[in-house]
């Protein structure tokens, strides 16, 4: 099996990247080749393509996201785990009957997990729960100390993931680029998986009592973080294509990333020397849509919730 062969780094392929057309019109982006020494290109780049404006990146986000359409199912994620209950009972924590009370106790409430029955009952507390969840999970129990976690400075996650999959970010180590993130219900792979895609991070779980969560999602919706915009209504394709090409225009972005994460759809727009700013796209479900170019307002910035 041959090789594959890298472009090099020579002057040629750097003049053929800057040179080439836009991913959906073939328009150049420079009159003349050597335009690109002293003119600064204009549009988005996307998925290692360029787009000469907010239309023409529409229509590439509009084919995109119906091809993915609809999102993958959620994995049973927690389906092969051993029952938290069946965990405390082998471990000697409950006895058989406690696990029956709270088990009717849950049947009869219709609601809460066995986890917090328990609790409520008085049979456990907070800290078994936690390190019963950690090892159902196969994950470590976070025992530092809240000064050393990396939250202070990391607002590379947009708040609105971080509440959405109950988690916020530990710790950083940034010569292994890996981050721990602490979750205290259950650990929301879809969402570490698309952290790692968009910020080229390694992700690793860990557990927390839902107190100490609770307190680090407040203390983070204070710290000042890169603007993020979230869209609850969005109906299909040709609307979200819409509103990131509109936002992406208004704002100057020059790259704009884009990566599901669970229910939602998350998109960074990079832009030079400012804070990327976020969108996110709550239940990317959407329906089946065309998109034409005539259907394109130029100016139409739906109303988002900004957090
Ligand atoms: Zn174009």
């Amino acid at each position: 099996m041959r090789a594959p062969r890298w472009p090099g780094m020579g002057v040629r392929p750097w003049l053929e990247a800057l040179s080439r057309p836009c991913g959906a019109c073939g328009r150049a982006p420079y009159r003349t080749p050597w335009r690109c020494l002293t003119e600064k290109r204009r549009g988005f780049r996307l998925l290692g393509a360029w787009y000469c404006g907010g239309e023409c990146v529409q229509k590439a986000l509009a084919g995109m996201l119906a091809r993915e359409n609809p999102a993958p199912a959620a994995r049973p994620s927690a389906a092969h785990r051993v029952p938290l209950g069946l965990l405390l009972l082998s471990r000697q924590q409950v006895t058989g009957e406690q696990l029956r009370i709270a088990l009717e106790h849950q049947r009869c409430t219709g609601k809460g997990k066995i986890g917090e029955c328990l609790q409520q009952l008085g049979f456990v507390d907070e800290a078994q729960i936690t390190l019963a969840l950690a090892r159902q999970w196969s994950c470590p129990v976070l025992r530092t100390s809240p000064a050393a976690w990396a939250a202070t400075n990391f607002t590379a996650i947009p708040l609105a993931l971080l509440e959405a999959s109950q988690m916020f970010p530990a710790e950083f180590a940034p010569a292994s680029r890996t981050l721990l993130m602490a979750f205290s219900q259950a650990v929301d792979h879809s969402t570490l998986y698309a952290i790692e895609q968009m910020l080229d991070y390694r992700t690793q779980a860990c557990f927390v009592g839902p107190r100490v969560l609770r307190q680090r999602l407040q203390w983070l919706a204070q710290v000042r973080r890169p603007l993020e915009f979230v869209f609850d209504r969005v109906e299909d394709v040709a609307e979200c294509a819409r509103i990131v090409g509109s936002y992406s225009a208004k704002l100057s972005a020059e790259e704009i990333r884009l990566i599901r994460c669970g229910p939602h759809l998350w998109i960074r727009l990079d832009r030079e020397q400012q804070d990327p700013v976020h969108l996110i796209v709550r239940s990317a479900d959407f329906r089946p849509s065309g998109l034409r170019s005539g259907d394109l307002p130029d100016d139409s910035l739906a109303a988002p919730s900004v957090l």
